[in-house]
């Protein structure tokens, strides 16, 4: 990679503060696009400019701008300009250059948000340009201090030519690109800084997601290759069905198919890498305990990692219930045991006594040593990263590796984000169960809600109250603590009321829990640590306070929490919240039961941040393709990426080469991924 000081105009203090927009090297430089443009050729008239809104429009300056210190280190320069018909107050604050680009009497294009104060029109620090009849779209960057658009402007001019030169080959092979009629790199990086028109902009900028998109899924395709080695877990009998014979329900036709195709995967001398969907409820835990006795009678020891302890210690009590007469030892690692009982679980796991071994984080510590690892499975995979999933895999040789995932992600988005992973859905809940209902009530509703509740738990079922998710962690607490005393004293205080938070210690978190599993707490009031997997069938309520303030994904796992046994159960989503989306969203909730639905729908309203949730996923930043907006791009892309590995399944051939190097640029910060 060459720096960016190879380039004219860059001295090190200007590389310094290139550093600061994430450019260090030329290719850095010629791809960091323009966040908008100014379009001469469409530009406003004063009159039809919308406050609040970014707008573009040229105007003659009246006068040249006044100087007021307002005080000590804050100067503010106002002028006054207009089109002939109405006029705009310019502001700038603390930028003497920008303000003296500003003569009297001269014609220039602003560019900024448009504010209105009292019925008069105003721009802050606008982008000012002198006006000119050959000008048309001009970028507009992201900026740091020190570096105004001009100079990047100069410098990015500068250094396309060099890194063209320099390059010697576009990432996109030559048929891919005659194929979806994609336009030269070359034309594109030129076109993206500096268009001609809005025309040669798509043009570019179409090639530039493309390429983005192409390279991404091409590079998850190689990691699903990479890595297969011969695994040791090869398995030689497959003895799934007695154990699905000793279950006491019968697996849905969705679970068996998946064991199903778990089971061939461990048969072969390649490691599994497979991806198991399947909505809250769906029987995710069933399957994974099947295939861990399956590797158990292979004499293979499994590793069975939740995100909670919480978790994998209702794991370990259903995988011990369910393996019980089998003589499988099961054991279990978090980080709460004392020293003497983890060392204890951990002398027995290296001797290979162990033969599931259901934890948190702990399992990955270094002193964790297996004997003979052939299978693991991470539960709510989405909460781990992709780097943790592969430490645990070192410590074996090449385990099977099952993720599991409760989190609905729409088809398209799963395929890139999991692309490297074997997808197996189970698309059907186990039967007897009763629809949801699902109510938008709100706090007016609250006296009637708790009658409702009480009604239910004089019964001898149990609800949840799910308390506001407020932004600081330390008020949140305060909420559900303060909340639940004041249940426990006063409207609930003939019933045992339970609260559990993600402060609390481990300890009193697993008493609160395994009270509230035995029923003895009939009503427990929680943050979102109840969010992920916790499995009472008796719980028939889930009220979730402020339910404005959750995204749909995550109110769709928190319903998740009933609805789980034979009794008829609701979800009441309690706001006060009058604004439109967030109304739509409730709606939602009502209307719809299917994740997968529920999860296209919070891609759209929400876009993907949600899902991608800051890089745990291992994704590489994409720098102009947006993954909700360039859906089409996406798919077709897709199919490109599908025939290149077809027609050339190592990515081995002389043509393909751009495409390995593209790979390994976009992949360059995630370090813990190797391609071999
Ligand atoms: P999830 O997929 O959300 O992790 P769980 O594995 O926690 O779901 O299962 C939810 C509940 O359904 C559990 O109480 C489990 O025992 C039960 N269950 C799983 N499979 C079946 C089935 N085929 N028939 C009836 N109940 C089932
Ligand atoms: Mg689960």
């Amino acid at each position: 990679m060459t720096p960016v000081q190879y380039i004219k105009g860059v001295g090190e203090k200007r590389a310094a503060l290139l550093k600061k927009l994430g450019i260090e090297s030329i290719y850095d430089l010629v791809h960091f696009y323009p966040r908008a443009y100014i379009d001469f050729t469409s530009l406003t008239p004063i009159c039809k400019l919308i406050s609040d809104t970014v707008g573009c429009f040229s105007a003659v300056v009246g006068y040249d701008p006044a100087e007021h210190q307002i005080r000590k280190g804050m100067t503010v320069y106002k002028t006054l300009v207009t089109d002939g018909e109405a006029g705009v107050y310019i502001t700038v604050f603390n930028n003497r250059f920008l303000a003296e680009k500003m003569k009297q009497g001269e014609e220039y294009v602003f560019y900024g948000k448009v504010t209105a104060n009292r019925g008069r029109l105003e721009m802050t620090n606008p982008v000012i340009e002198p006006f000119t009849e050959e000008m048309t779209m001009m970028p507009v960057y992201p900026l740091t201090a020190g570096i105004t658009s001009n100079i990047l402007t100069k410098i990015i001019n500068n250094a396309l030519p060099i890194y063209m030169e320099k390059k010697e080959r576009d990432f996109l092979p030559d048929k891919v690109r005659q194929e979806h009629s994609l336009c030269h790199e070359s034309f594109a990086l030129k076109n993206i800084h500096f268009p001609k028109s809005k025309k040669e902009y798509e043009i570019a900028r179409r090639r530039l997601i493309f390429e983005e998109l192409f390279i991404l899924q091409a590079g998850m395709k190689m990691l699903r290759k990479r890595n297969r080695k011969k695994t040791s877990g090869k398995i030689e009998k497959d003895c799934s069905g007695e154990f699905i014979s000793s279950l006491p329900f019968t697996l849905t036709g969705a679970q068996q198919r998946v064991i199903r195709e778990a089971v061939s995967d461990m048969k072969k001398d390649i490691p599994m890498n497979r991806l198991v969907q399947g909505d809250v409820g769906s029987g995710k835990t069933a399957v994974a305990c099947c295939l861990t006795y399956v590797a158990a009678k292979n004499g293979l020891q499994s590793a069975f990692m939740a995100p909670t302890e919480i978790l994998a210690r209702q794991h370990f009590e259903t995988v011990k219930k369910l393996t019980e007469s089998t003589g499988i030892k099961v054991d279990l690692l978090v980080g709460s045991l004392t020293p003497k009982k983890k060392k204890e679980v951990k002398e027995r796991l290296a001797s290979g006594e162990t033969d599931i071994i259901i934890g948190t984080h702990a399992l990955l510590t270094e002193d964790t040593v297996f004997s003979c690892l052939g299978l693991i499975v991470t539960d709510e995979q989405h909460r781990f990263g992709v780097n943790q999933r592969g430490s645990l895999s070192h410590k074996g040789s090449s385990p099977h590796t099952l993720v599991m995932s409760a989190t609905p992600i729409p088809r398209t988005l799963s395929l890139i984000i999991y692309g490297d992973l074997d997808l197996s859905v189970i698309d059907e809940l186990p039967g007897g169960r009763q629809k949801i209902s699902t109510y938008r009530v709100d706090t007016s509703y609250r006296q009637r809600l708790y009658a409702f509740i009480k009604k239910h738990m004089d019964m001898g079922l149990q609800a949840y109250i799910v308390c506001p998710a407020v932004e600081e962690g330390d008020s949140e607490l305060t909420a559900a603590t303060e909340y639940a005393e004041m249940l426990k004293t006063d409207i609930f205080k003939d019933y045992s009321v339970g609260l559990l938070h993600g402060k609390m210690k481990a300890k009193e978190k697993e008493r609160v829990m395994e009270s509230f599993s035995k029923g003895e707490t009939g009503l427990l009031v929680a943050t979102t640590v109840i969010e992920v997997g916790v499995d009472v069938p008796n719980a028939v309520i889930m009220v979730i306070e402020n339910a404005e303030r959750f995204g749909l994904s995550q109110l769709h796992q928190l319903r998740g929490r009933v609805g789980r046994g034979s009794e008829k159960s609701y979800c009441v989503l309690v706001s006060d919240a009058e604004n439109e989306t967030a109304g739509a969203r409730l709606d939602i909730m009502c209307r719809t039961a299917d994740g997968f639905k529920i999860a296209d729908k919070d891609l759209e309203l929400r876009g993907p941040g949600d899902f991608f949730g800051s890089r745990q996923h291992g994704l590489p930043d994409l720098k102009i393709a947006d993954l909700t907006e360039n859906m089409d791009i996406v798919r077709e892309s897709r199919q490109a990426c599908e025939n290149l590995f077809r027609d050339d399944p190592s990515l081995s051939k002389e043509e393909n080469k751009g495409v390995r190097q593209g790979i390994s640029r976009l992949f360059a910060s995630q370090k813990y991924i190797t391609f071999n």
